[in-house]
């Protein structure tokens, strides 16, 4: 019989052991071997059999077991230090608490989050991103609040048909099994988060509560029983259904995001966040419902509360691929928010214009999540410099008048957080060898000196590790594809501990040319079975469920691998997630990545690989066009000019083959008398070394601080300032010069001393500007100027202000300056008047800009 209910008893320990739970309850042990280590003393066995779940273990451990673990003097010590420790991790000072004047708490929201293979909650690089994220966060003290959603069945677990084609199971996940708490109010009943819906109906969620190291993370779920059976639907799973699913998704991870937090600080009197980092488009709805708190809170109008929030919102968007940007048809969003459901404070023509493509080439029927995100954002970044630039050019629209240059869409560069990915056995080394790096993250240079026959030691080790453990998922995998006992022996010596081994593990979208590698299969066949420099690749990679080209792709390649003449030297491993990430990157000696430039924004399981001391061969997309330094690995040329997408495949395919045979297998397999590969362990320690302190997430996270969420607490601060003057007055600045720049026109632009100028001498420019009803502090008269191509177009110009040199008449004003000419070579300038206001970061801001008529013969530049 089928059980109608499930759910999970949970064990009473005995007093002494108490402490456990406080441990497993904090998934810090996620990263912190020493926690993972009391956890398998607990019952070694059964800590391998629970699939080292802890909230499993606990579960599942007998009565006797604990009753001995609660005598055991030994254990009860180690017990005590490990809980005293995590107790000491969760208050002491940290990076973040040297620092001035710094946001009081910042509330980051995600779509999804990769903490640890026990939470299913992620589908890729976004949710592993996210998780390390708050775990650097957490390390360095940063006040984060972190909200999501929790999905009943997570993202599907992946196996495969005995024809190879994927298939997709949703295991379903009781929340009171995993290290999760339900957030109560004062007197016990669990909170509800409500968000209303068209009809008179409403969305509800209760809030599960768990704890990343030092950041609460906030978990929205609407099974509960007070919700419709439509509404209960809303958490089931990942990116599941389409549509109003998805809308639901969202309108509950933004708007109901916002309310879990003031439920959370109400209920703990945690400081309210001061900065909301906005993960993706997905979470965008948070910036309606702040606006309308401001509205209805404090007497707002919108366009001031959108000010005040945004002035305190950063933006992240991470890819530059049409099909990863969230978009609904607008009059789905127009039948959410509008109607009997529009909040007078927040009418639906404000929210349609925030998502809107309302610029060249945008599309007028649809709703944009990325877009209004970064309209309600006044910080926004991409996730390498790469993709910072691609994303200037692809959002360019949005500030009309400016050159791409000065699109304000900046860049920080993800990182991972080496306490996930890095091997114990690294960690080891690297605390004997180089204890600074490990200690405070400096020193770096110390692991030049580092013996390769250690570090040879280790990666033989990881390598051997990955072949173990890739034989028993190969043989489970071919069991449930049907195959007998008698068929499987080959797998006991699939894959060889001492062969140049190559990892390809990645979502399966088409970009990341699951595939590239087999486009000429002879070859392939050639490398993976040469007599004296063998290779083998070991392949994971998940498609979206509706992803039917994704899935035949999978199929290619698991037909290739099942060939008897080459089983044994490249192996598809199914249900790639973090623990099957974790194995190859600490296991495999190349890690290989071959996208599409420049769709891959930034990429992270490369730097994974890399801090475990493996090489990259990847095409220079994202982080690796950041910091390939021609000895860290290779770069896989790219034909990114071609117009023919075959032809294209097709020589960086050839490229990637003659990289491998040339070099890479060349380097591994020169051996010197020791049977070490000196020139290969060169390249892994400078790998370490350079790329070392750039790949963490701890980089990442103090960028972050110091580039965005600083400068968003302070503009913040600034508009809220005496019953939020700053955003009103700023409101109604940005109104009267919207409607005033239409008359502002640059009349005359004069320069002295462009007929025969010299390096070191000074250009004259003089300047009048019809300013309309503006004042003069209204804007910036500004002169553009520097190298010039030879379309006259000015090469990353400099900008100077001119002064404000009296009236011309008429509203008339004068300006005037003084360039440095300061090197030789072709030279142009070029006069703007832009909107300008202490309150704003950029220039760029209004998208508002008024230029001269270029008169013949001058050299205006590129200024349009
Ligand atoms: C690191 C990681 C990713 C992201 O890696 P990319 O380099 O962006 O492909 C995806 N899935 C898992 C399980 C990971 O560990």
């Amino acid at each position: 019989m089928k059980a109608i209910r499930r759910f999970t008893v949970r064990t009473v320990l005995p007093e002494p052991l108490r402490p456990l739970e406080e441990l497993v309850l904090n998934l810090r042990w996620s990263w912190h071997h020493e926690t993972l280590d009391l956890f398998r003393d607990v019952d070694p066995a059964l800590w391998e059999a629970v699939g080292r779940d802890p909230v499993r273990l606990l579960g599942e451990v007998a009565p006797e077991r604990l009753a001995r673990l609660a005598a055991d003097r030994r254990f009860l010590r180690r017990l005590h230090d490990t809980a005293e420790d995590l107790r000491e991790y969760l208050t002491a000072p940290r990076w973040y608490q040297a620092r001035g004047a710094a946001p009081a708490c910042v509330a980051y929201f995600s779509p999804e989050y990769g903490i640890a293979a026990a939470l299913p909650q992620y589908s890729g690089g976004l949710g592993i991103l996210a998780g390390d994220h708050l775990k650097a966060a957490s390390d360095l003290g940063v006040p984060i609040i972190a909200v999501g959603l929790l999905y009943r069945h997570g993202y599907f677990s992946q196996s495969l048909s005995p024809d190879g084609w994927q298939l997709e199971r949703y295991p379903p996940l009781d929340p009171n099994g995993l290290p999760l708490t339900l957030l109560r109010e004062p007197d016990g009943t669990p909170v509800r988060v409500r968000v209303g819906l068209p009809k008179d109906r409403e969305l509800r969620a209760q809030v599960w509560l768990a704890r990343v190291g030092r950041v609460p993370q906030l978990l929205l779920d609407s099974d509960v029983e007070d919700n419709d059976p439509e509404a209960r639907e809303v958490t089931d799973r990942l990116y599941g259904g389409g549509g109003d699913h998805r809308l639901l998704q969202e309108m509950l991870l933004g708007i109901g995001g916002v309310r879990a937090i003031r439920a959370y600080c109400r209920i703990t009197g945690h400081a309210e966040p001061e900065v909301f980092h906005t993960n993706e488009g997905h979470a965008g709805f948070l910036g309606l419902e702040r606006i309308r708190e401001l509205v209805t809170g404090h007497g707002l109008g919108f366009g001031e509360a959108l000010e005040a929030a945004r002035a305190g919102t950063v933006f992240t968007t991470h890819t530059p691929v049409p099909a990863g940007i969230d978009r609904f048809p607008r009059e789905l969003v127009a039948r959410y928010f509008g109607g009997a459901n529009e909040d007078p404070d927040v009418p639906v023509e404000h929210v349609l214009a925030l998502g809107a493509e309302d610029y060249p080439g945008g599309d007028r029927t649809v709703f944009n999540m990325a877009v209004m995100g970064m309209r309600l954002a006044q910080r926004v970044n991409g996730v390498s410099a790469l993709h910072g630039r691609v994303s200037r050019e692809m959002f360019g629209g949005l500030w009309g008048g400016f050159d791409t240059a000065e699109v304000p869409i900046g860049s920080v560069t993800n990182g991972v957080h080496a306490g996930t990915w890095v091997a114990r056995e690294v960690f080891d080394l690297a605390a004997r060898e180089v204890p600074s790096v490990v200690e405070s993250s400096r020193g770096w240079e110390g692991v030049l000196e580092v013996e390769g026959g250690e570090i040879w030691r280790v990666r033989r080790l990881l390598r051997e590790r990955l072949v173990v453990d890739a034989r028993r998922r190969l043989r489970e995998a071919w069991r449930r594809r049907g195959a007998s006992e008698a068929e499987l022996s080959w797998t006991e010596d699939a894959l060889d501990p001492d062969v140049l081994t190559i990892g390809f593990a990645r979502r399966v979208p088409s970009y990341k040319r699951l595939t590239l590698m087999m486009r000429d299969e002879r070859r392939l066949r050639a490398l993976l079975l040469d007599p004296d420099r063998p290779v083998q690749i070991v392949i994971a990679g998940k498609a979206h469920p509706a992803d039917e080209g994704g899935k035949r792709l999978i199929q290619d390649i698991v037909r290739f691998a099942g060939d008897e003449e080459v089983r044994h030297r490249i192996v598809f491993l199914p249900d790639y997630d973090m623990a099957l990430g974790r194995l190859l990157v600490q296991g495999c000696d190349v890690w290989m990545n071959n996208p599409l430039r420049p769709l891959e924004a930034c990429g992270t399981s490369g730097m994974k690989a890399a801090l475990n001391g493996g090489l990259n061969l990847s095409i220079l997309d994202g982080w690796w066009e950041e910091w390939y330094d021609g000895r860290n690995g290779w770069a896989i040329p790219s034909a990114d000019g071609l117009a023919s997408p075959e032809r294209r495949d097709e020589l960086e395919a050839a490229a990637l083959h003659g990289l491998i045979e040339d070099q890479v297998a060349v380097a591994f397999y020169d051996r010197d008398a020791a049977g070490l590969p000196r020139r290969w362990l060169e390249m892994v320690r400078h790998t370490i070394a350079t790329l070392g302190p750039k790949v963490l997430a701890s980089r990442m996270v103090r960028d972050y601080v110091e580039g965005y969420y600083g400068p968003a607490a302070a503009s913040a601060r600034a508009m809220a300032a005496d019953g939020f003057a700053g955003a009103r007055g700023l409101a109604a600045w940005k109104r009267r010069v919207r409607e005033a720049w239409p008359r502002v026109a640059v009349e005359h632009v004069e320069g002295s001393g462009e007929e025969s100028p010299q390096v070191g001498a000074r250009l004259a420019v003089r300047v009048v500007v019809d300013l309309g009803a503006l004042d003069p502090g209204d804007v910036a008269v500004e002169v553009a100027y520097g190298r010039v191509d030879d379309t006259d177009a000015l090469v990353e110009p400099s900008y100077l202000e001119l002064e404000a040199a009296g009236p011309a008449g008429d509203g008339r004003v004068r300006y005037a300056g003084e360039v440095p000419l300061a090197r030789s070579g072709a030279f142009g300038y070029g006069v703007r008047v832009v909107p300008s206001h202490p309150a704003l970061p950029v220039r760029a801001e209004l998208g508002l800009v008024a230029l001269p008529p270029a008169p013949e013969g001058m050299t205006n530049g590129d200024l349009r």
